[in-house]
């Protein structure tokens, strides 16, 4: 695992009043947190990002431990769906402006904090104005487009953040911060692309056990005190994949991308782009080459057997990046990621006189490369519908899944 001491993001307040004093003894007396760290902490900007499942307890934690400015950006109203895990509202705040009841709770919890709201939807026209000025960003938002533009707008403006997803039993976290280290990947490094619309189900669809809630916003608000006070070594480059079920952590290598569309090396996205559109399907000419090509992984796990007796003969080809095929692999497959496609040296890699068969995470990218090869003659290539993701799922649950 990458090792990273960073400097602390904030510098230290003047001081503390003798009221704080008393409230954060019990971090005063930890050596590493000591009056230095508290004072970083109340000198803290940080905006969390959506007051729901994930915003809840980290803003409570947030708020408790002393972080002197708390943004809170959000424009839903509390439903009583929500209560069972948003703990951060209550009964009678049903109906009332999320982002107002959060506001009241904070400050119930800690009367020191200033919270700023920002009571709008974030969008490409308002995001860089809310972001600018903040130290940090705790991520809760629930949906792939506003993830991307997170993303992309604390890139911009070199603001690190904190990451945390939730899904029925199982949850992820990391830290992003490609502009405070050399080595530090963004979230597209690690997802490169969005899930095909419709694969991945929401929390309202799928729902989430709602404790949940509660181990990864923690866990998101611990990366966000080690980032502020410089103490520890944050999840910058590493996935950490909680199992509620199982009750197992894990925490898996994540590289940055040097082919990364925003912070590799030649980058693409130079500016906020549309990201409802980026999210939202795949190209008409890969919609048409996969169309009567597709195979699931229950065909391709046949086919893998078939190929191993010597009765079939074809190349299985993985188009997703080197640190996601480090994560897990089908087996027998060779890496020839999608880049090389659009650039035309994988052609030169493929024979002529094999079937060809292709891969990604969920089938999106494997699409395109799907569309490049049929253009180049291949008429009987396919690709695997849901990609190693549903390869996991159904035939190698041992593998991990990202
Ligand atoms: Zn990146």
């Amino acid at each position: 695992m990458p090792n990273h001491q960073l400097a602390p993001l904030v510098e230290p307040a003047d001081e503390l009043t003798i009221d704080e004093v008393r409230r954060y003894s019990r971090h005063l007396i930890i050596p590493d947190v000591g009056m230095a760290g508290q004072k970083r902490l109340k000198n803290a900007k940080v905006l969390v990002i959506g007051a729901g499942g994930l915003g809840s307890p980290a803003l409570l934690y947030l708020a408790a431990a002393g972080v002197g400015t708390l943004g809170i950006a959000e424009f839903d109203e509390v439903d009583e769906s929500n209560l069972q895990r948003q703990i951060i509202h209550q009964q009678s705040d049903i109906g009332k402006s999320k982002a107002q009841s959060a506001k009241e709770s904070v400050l119930e919890t800690n009367p020191y904090v200033e919270v700023v709201l920002h009571e709008e939807r974030l969008d490409n026209d308002n995001v860089m104005q809310v972001f600018e000025g903040y130290d940090l960003i705790v991520d809760g938002t629930d949906n792939f487009a506003t993830r991307y533009m997170v993303n992309d707008a604390a890139y911009f403006l070199g603001i690190p953040y904190v990451w945390g997803s939730i899904y029925r039993f199982d949850g992820q976290a990391s830290v992003f911060a490609p502009t405070l280290a050399e080595d530090a990947p963004c979230y597209r490094c690690l997802y490169p692309e969005p899930p095909p619309p419709g694969m991945v189900p929401s929390c309202a669809e799928g729902g989430v056990l709602g404790v949940l809630c509660a181990s990864i916003g923690s866990i998101q608000v611990n990366e966000a005190i080690k980032l502020i006070t410089g103490i520890g070594d944050p999840a910058v480059g590493q996935l950490v994949i909680y199992d509620a079920l199982e009750l197992s952590w894990r925490k898996l290598r994540v590289r940055k991308d040097p082919q990364c569309a925003l912070c590799g090396e030649n980058p693409t996205v130079t500016g906020l782009i549309d990201y409802e559109t980026f999210c939202g399907a795949v190209s008409d000419e890969a919609a048409e080459a996969a169309a009567g090509s597709t195979i699931s992984v229950v065909q391709l796990e046949h086919m893998l057997k078939e190929r191993a007796e010597g009765t079939r003969d074809f190349v299985l080809v993985d188009v997703r990046e080197p640190n996601e095929y480090e994560i897990n692999q089908i087996p027998g497959a060779v890496l020839i990621p999608k880049g090389e496609f659009l650039n035309g040296n994988a052609l030169e890699q493929l024979p002529s006189d094999k079937q060809i068969v292709m891969h990604c995470k969920t089938g999106v990218r494997s699409a395109e490369t799907l569309a490049i090869v049929k253009g180049a003659g291949y008429a009987d290539a396919v690709h695997v519908g849901g990609g190693i993701a549903a390869w996991v799922n159904q035939i190698d649950p041992s593998q991990p899944s990202y």
